[in-house]
């Protein structure tokens, strides 16, 4: 399925490594939640222990997986990574919890697409650090309990809405990541072009940032076409030396289809589907999904937020409606009201 956020390839997957910043104060926004991080890893530390469970939710690309690997890299701690959808037995996950090192943190990404079976083993070893391992079948059937070593789980759901109660109950630090304001975006931004070489005036940090879509991961793929067009268009030679000007970034971002305020195809297909096919709304997540052809989780979890963060699209029970801002966006004149 189609998510804006996602990589597209593993030479983009190791550029985007190295510009994940490698401690909290480095981790640029989400002010609140760095701070309660560093309270609970101060506290573990003092008391030489892991940290407590850690669950972060929020839209793609926003920090989940920086800040987990952020979590085992200030507690000087080995880290193991792995995703709910790797997870589809609880055999799976006994062999990933029974061969965790003392202290380890345990990264499981997309949390809330783990096997049924494998959640309720999940709960018993976070609380207890212990499992119970089942063998054989029918009526001789027994389980053996496992002792394991101690481990900070840190969890990762776009959907924290889809977590079981008991689950969540059990993390003892709940965080959820907001999208980024411009002005954190040039920071990323700013970040970023130092670690790639490239030089950037202020107005095109703002203009890329303004495109983003609230996203770091987004900001930092679009400085890296950026990049691309200044290395092309002959400015990384030895006279521009890879100094982007403002119109470089229009040229390259008009290119690849990010719009104005950094919407992308998928959300102008479904806007466009709102205001248009279903006349403003209200219309319903599934129907809204086999319009756009997407699958309805992506729109859930990736596409709406955003829309419902700059005030495009609202939730009302009967169903998604949009809004007098996403009908003067697309220029399309609102029903009995006049085109602002
Ligand atoms: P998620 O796990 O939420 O999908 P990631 O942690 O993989 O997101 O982050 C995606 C990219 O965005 C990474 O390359 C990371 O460097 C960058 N990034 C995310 N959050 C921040 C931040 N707060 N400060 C700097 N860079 C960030």
């Amino acid at each position: 399925s189609f998510d804006p956020a996602l990589p597209q390839d593993e030479v983009e997957l190791a550029v985007e490594g190295a510009l994940r910043p490698a401690s909290l104060a480095e981790f640029v926004g989400q002010h609140k939640v760095r701070g309660q991080l560093q309270l609970l890893l101060d506290a573990a530390r003092i008391q030489q222990r892991p940290a407590d469970h850690i669950l972060l939710s929020g839209p793609p690309g926003l920090g989940k997986t920086t800040l987990a690997m952020i979590v085992a890299h200030e507690s000087e701690r080995p880290l193991r990574l792995s995703s709910g959808p790797a997870i589809q037995h609880a055999g799976d996950l006994a062999a990933l919890l029974s061969s965790l090192v003392p202290g380890e943190v345990l990264f499981i990404d997309e949390i809330h697409r783990m096997a049924r079976s494998a959640e309720e083993m999940l709960y018993l070893a976070m609380e207890d650090f212990r499992i119970d391992i089942m063998v054989g079948k029918g009526a001789g059937a027994t389980s053996i309990p496992l002792d394991l070593a101690p481990f900070t789980l840190v969890g990762a759901t776009t959907r924290s809405g889809m977590l079981p109660n008991p689950l969540r109950d059990r993390f003892g630090f709940t965080a959820h990541l907001e999208y980024y304001d411009p002005s954190e975006l040039e920071e990323v931004i700013a970040r970023s072009a130092v670690v790639l070489g490239i030089g950037l005036p202020p107005v095109a940090r703002a203009e890329i940032a303004r495109r983003s879509r609230g996203t770091p991961r987004i900001a930092n793929r679009l400085l890296r076409r950026v990049r691309d067009y200044v290395i092309v268009h002959g400015g990384a030679g030895p006279g521009r030396g890879g100094q982007a000007t403002e119109s470089d970034v229009h040229a390259a971002l008009d290119l690849y289809d990010v719009d104005a305020i950094g919407l992308d195809r998928l959300d102008r297909a479904v806007l466009d589907a709102v205001v248009r096919r279903f006349r403003g709304g209200p219309v319903g997540l599934n129907t809204l999904a086999v319009t756009v052809g997407e699958e309805s989780e992506t729109i859930e979890s990736v596409v709406e937020p955003y829309l419902v963060r700059i005030g495009f699209l609202g939730r009302t029970p009967r169903g998604r409606i949009a809004t007098a801002e996403a009908y003067a966006h697309l220029r399309v004149p609102e029903p009995g009201g006049a085109l602002r």
